[in-house]
């Protein structure tokens, strides 16, 4: 339901006209009571991946431009009518998910455009362009766009939540990637950061490209993005090594981290319910243990392979297995980062893999990130909290960042449990000064918890910028902050550890 209250309008069929007549042939519009087709657009539109509930919107606007999107915009906010931008909708906390019954979600996903810039080593992309579509794309020119999210999201969505992933050590977060946006303002404007983004630095007013990123689509629409790309590089290799204790696993990621490795791409974990389900969904035949995956790459041959065998030294000396699988070629490695990439799926199959039923469980995901000396406490703890609870918990973790995500299987009735466990974790990440969420946003999941992130002062200014910037609160209302003023962080205590 539009918020009682709030004085926004639902989108009724004079909006979805007169939104039609605004913009252009290449964009298409649905309103929800125009059929079977129009029905299941929304549908479709009605949630992401997350376990919240979803919302059916009132319309459905593909938009195929700044423009379309500027002059959806503006019907929205002339009508008042709540709007949510949306990506590929993979995120996992409700970000996308319709605010309010009757509202417009625009979708991005026809904003394909890729153009590359290799002597600048930029490119100029859409903001409904894929991780993938995007790789595919450069490959020809010998380069890469850093961030990897174990899915295959859009750059818009990979900006508006400041997602990262697998390769982070190397390269850094989206918000590192980003050298400008282009936005369309709540008013229907449009701010072209993409302008001077090939510039290498610039020391003039407030940095609006680093306020729109992470903004979950709450203070503006990205249309376009200019991103930093790399040089693929020549040589991978590649170690996968298991444990018998999650804790060394971590305290050997924390040694590497310390050691500085500057061929190390990617260090991740799995714990042994992840190495389970995997096993049993993609055939893999790894040791049911807690597990880390590394791989090491550059362009000579010497380098990543002795970092490499350094650091499978560093583990063994730390207990792990004496006998770890070793790659010296990094496609050798690709069957495995599928199953680490496909986490998600085993987890939704983790009774079956158990063989305890041939339901498919709803998934809860989460994901934290606490400072590196705190890691290897934080991640045991964890494990054991839902251990002693009977809850099963996959760890998959981009570890060597310092974050990593639980997905808790669940059946109907453990939701409770499963909450509950979570809330426990997000606490614990608190307690060791970490972050709520190291790359999944806030959106409807981590509302709460950011207040005591924060702390009021910080939320207070995050409100009046929103306030500012979308007075009728119109942009994706509800999301990141709480409505209505939200809760003191005092009134926040940490009661459930
Ligand atoms: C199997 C799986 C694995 C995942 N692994 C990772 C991972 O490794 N790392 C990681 O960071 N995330 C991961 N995610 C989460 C998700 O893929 C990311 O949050 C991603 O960045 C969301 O992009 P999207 O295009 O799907 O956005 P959506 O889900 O469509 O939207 C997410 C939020 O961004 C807003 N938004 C989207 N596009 C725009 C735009 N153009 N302008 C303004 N606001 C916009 C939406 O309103 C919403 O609030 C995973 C998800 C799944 C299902």
């Amino acid at each position: 339901m539009a918020p009682a209250g709030s004085g926004l309008n639902f989108a009724d069929a004079s909006f979805v006209d007169e939104l039609r007549r605004r913009v252009s042939a290449g964009a298409t519009v649905f309103g929800r009571w125009e059929g079977d087709e129009a029905e299941a657009e929304c549908v479709a539109h009605s949630h992401d991946h997350s376990f919240h509930p979803g919302q059916v919107p009132g319309c459905v606007c593909y938009a195929a431009s700044t423009a379309d999107v500027a002059a959806c915009m503006r019907l929205c906010r002339g009508r008042r009518v709540p709007l949510v931008a949306r990506g590929a909708g993979t995120g996992i906390e409700g970000g996308a998910i319709p605010p309010a019954e009757g509202c417009c979600v625009v979708s991005l996903v026809r904003l394909t455009k890729v153009e590359v810039n290799v002597e600048e080593r930029l490119a100029t992309v859409g903001a409904g362009v894929l991780k993938l579509a995007l790789a595919k794309a450069l490959k020809p020119h010998g380069l890469l766009f850093g961030p990897d999210p174990s899915s295959n999201p859009s750059l818009g969505g990979m900006a508006s939540t400041g997602g990262s992933g697998m390769s982070t050590m190397m390269w850094g977060t989206t918000k590192e990637n980003v050298r400008g946006l282009t936005v369309v303002t709540c008013e229907g404007d449009v701010i072209e950061a993409t302008r001077r983004a090939r510039v290498r630095k610039s020391s003039t007013g407030y940095d609006l490209t680093n306020l729109y990123m992470g903004s979950e689509g709450t203070l503006g629409i990205i249309t376009e993005l200019v991103v930093k790309l790399q040089p693929i590089p020549k040589h991978r290799v590649g170690a996968v090594v298991a444990f018998s204790d999650i804790r060394p696993a971590v305290e050997t990621v924390v040694s590497l981290q310390r050691a500085g490795f500057e061929t190390a791409l990617r260090c991740e974990l799995m714990n042994a319910e992840g190495v389970l389900v995997t096993n049993a969904i993609y055939e893999t035949t790894l040791k049911e243990a807690p597990t880390l995956f590394l791989e090491f790459v550059g362009d000579d041959a010497e380098a990543p392979w002795a970092q490499c065998q350094a650091a499978v030294a560093m583990a063994r000396a730390r207990g792990a297995a004496p006998d770890p699988l070793l790659a010296r070629d990094g496609a050798a490695l690709d069957h495995l980062w599928e199953g680490r990439r496909g986490c998600y799926l085993a987890a939704s199959r983790y009774r079956k893999a158990t063989g305890q039923q041939q339901l498919p469980d709803a998934i809860l995901v989460t994901d934290v990130c606490v400072p590196i000396p705190a890691l290897a406490e934080c991640v045991s703890e964890t494990e054991a909290d839902f251990r002693g609870a009977g809850i099963p918990c996959v760890i998959c973790a981009h570890i060597a960042d310092g974050n990593f995500h639980c997905l808790v299987p669940y059946q109907p009735s453990d939701r409770g449990g499963a909450v509950t466990l979570e809330h426990r974790l997000i606490d614990r990440a608190l307690a060791h000064g970490g972050t709520v969420s190291g790359e999944h946003g806030v959106g409807l999941g981590k509302r709460e918890h950011i207040c005591r992130e924060h702390g009021d002062v910080a939320i207070g200014v995050m409100r009046k910028i929103k306030q500012a910037l979308d007075p009728d609160g119109i942009l994706n209302a509800g999301k990141v902050l709480l409505p209505g003023g939200g809760p003191k962080a005092s009134q926040l205590h940490p009661a459930r550890l």
